[in-house]
């Protein structure tokens, strides 16, 4: 088994979810007592925010891969990035190492292709939905069309990341609120949803839609871990 490498801590809510999911499937792969070989850096998410927000996208650029340095020097065999928005220096940071990072969009339409979809919602960050390093590598790469909220959608579900679920507060109230961009997004042809935001999930449960979401929370710890026994 390779030694899978994570960065973590934006926020921590959702890299325990990681920590889980990972153990649970080398649990599921190899039986008995087996668990993941892994290495966390984690990091302060208060300083990322106020970066992500400053628009101090170089700073941020820096700790990334900082963080994947450490966790190399730390003998991971490969990298997970364990946000949807701090992909934005993926490249930058899979140039800082030998080590693979495995790209959390690309795990993320594996699943889509699976499912023969072609239109996807996409639910994240300001940064993730309006920029372009998310959507525009599932159309160029991988040939998926993405759709977003529109600007009160993204603001409610970018508000709801920071202001809650972050930090660890899951409301019925913005569950709804998520409901309505959802049936929305439905409305204009999306096939599916990506929560591209790895907290998303502790909100929004497929149980209680029709249409497939895509969480990339899980979907990224299970792509790493079949990537550390099987590279
Ligand atoms: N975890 C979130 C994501 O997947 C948001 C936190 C962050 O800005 O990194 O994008």
């Amino acid at each position: 088994m390779k030694i899978i490498g994570m960065i973590g801590g934006m926020s921590w809510e959702s890299t325990l979810e990681y920590y889980r999911m990972i153990n649970e499937r080398v649990k599921k792969k190899l039986g008995g007592l087996h668990s993941a070989e892994c290495l966390l850096y984690s990091v302060d998410f208060a300083e990322i925010e106020k970066l992500q927000h400053a628009g101090d996208w170089e700073q941020a650029t820096e700790m990334m891969v900082d963080a994947a340095r450490r966790v190399e020097r730390g003998g991971a065999g490969c990298l997970i990035i364990c946000t949807n928005t701090m992909h934005k220096m993926a490249d930058e940071v899979q140039d800082a190492v030998a080590v693979p990072l495995l790209h959390i969009a690309d795990a993320a339409a594996l699943k889509i292709a699976e499912k023969g979809i072609r239109k996807v919602g996409l639910l994240g960050t300001k940064f993730t939905m309006e920029q372009d390093f998310y959507a525009g590598r599932l159309k160029e790469k991988h040939d998926i069309n993405v759709l977003i909220p529109n600007v009160k959608g993204r603001k409610t579900v970018h508000d709801v990341i920071y202001n809650e679920l972050c930090l660890g507060n899951i409301r019925e109230e913005s569950a709804s609120a998520f409901r309505e961009v959802i049936r929305d997004l439905e409305q204009r042809g999306a096939e599916g949803i990506v929560l591209g935001c790895t907290e998303i999930p502790l909100l929004v449960k497929q149980k209680d839609y029709d249409l497939p979401l895509f969480d990339t929370t899980a979907i990224h710890a299970h792509y790493a871990v079949d990537y550390a026994l099987n590279p």
